[in-house]
């Protein structure tokens, strides 16, 4: 991939007019324990020209301390108020909703995100069940979150993801231990994070931007690409995660601008 000539194409004068960046961060910002080119160039250019940015992740199985802390370890000054989860939108959500009381098939930090919210989780009596990306699974806890969603309670996700990027390959990731419930009990999951257009609006007013002032960064097709052209925010794909040229080809998915990585947008922010 080294080897390959710096791909950056589209409607990149379109970058220069934008106030606010939302950052993916797997595949995007970092790969594993790596920042990848550009991305603390392209942070850092953002704050000196006064723009806003936050990160966005599906992956909520980490808190946003605990991604705040990686990024200041990686080398990029960051705040967990800089980062926006698919479980603060899940969590936001189920408030909305007064489901306050939940079975959360998730990690302790998940559940520690959800309380911060106001949201309980709860094996007795929950009003709801949310599954997720959990890294604490065991199959005691996934029979209890079956149980309750055939005892009638509503199933909901907190992203569609079937699989998570890392430097040792693809690990089973929220969409799929979902699946496991979906396909038991015949409910469908209510899924949100990406390619939720509710993640872009709940980060737009976090940010207090107008969706025509923000572009997504990322490098996926059908969450990050997907959800910024449904949104109608300017979509910006980089081609240092999942995405490969053959997969956008077929895809037929036309972000506004198609980057090698970070380091080639850096420019485009004067
Ligand atoms: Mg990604």
């Amino acid at each position: 991939m080294s080897d390959s000539p710096p791909v950056l194409r589209g409607d990149t004068e379109r970058l220069a007019r934008l106030r606010g960046f939302l950052l993916d961060l797997d595949g995007t910002t970092y790969l594993g324990d790596r920042l990848l080119p550009g991305a603390d160039r392209f942070v850092r250019r953002l704050a000196e020209t006064g723009r806003k940015r936050l990160f966005i992740t599906n992956n909520c199985s980490r808190t946003p301390e605990e991604y705040a802390a990686k990024l200041a370890r990686l080398g990029l000054p960051a705040v967990p108020g800089d980062v926006f989860t698919s479980g603060e939108l899940a969590g936001r959500f189920l408030l909305e909703r007064g489901l306050t009381r939940v079975y959360v098939l998730g990690t302790p930090s998940l559940v520690r995100q959800l309380a911060a919210l106001g949201v309980e989780h709860d094996e007795r009596s929950p009003r709801a069940v949310l599954s997720s990306f959990d890294l604490t699974l065991t199959y005691e806890r996934l029979l209890k979150a079956v149980r309750f969603v055939q005892a009638g309670l509503p199933l909901y996700s907190t992203h569609p993801d079937l699989v998570c990027p890392t430097p040792d390959g693809p690990i089973p990731d929220s969409g799929l231990i979902t699946s496991l419930i979906e396909r038991t009990t015949g409910v469908k999951a209510h899924y949100l994070g990406k390619p939720m257009v509710e993640m872009v609006e709940g980060a737009a007013r976090r940010l207090g931007l107008d969706l025509s002032e923000l572009a997504f960064v990322g490098d996926r097709l059908y969450t990050d690409m997907r959800m910024a052209l449904d949104a109608g925010i300017t979509a910006v794909l980089v081609l240092s995660g999942e995405t490969t040229e053959e997969m956008l080809a077929e895809s037929g998915l036309r972000p506004h601008v198609v980057a090698s990585d970070l380091s080639a947008l850096v420019p485009l922010l004067d």
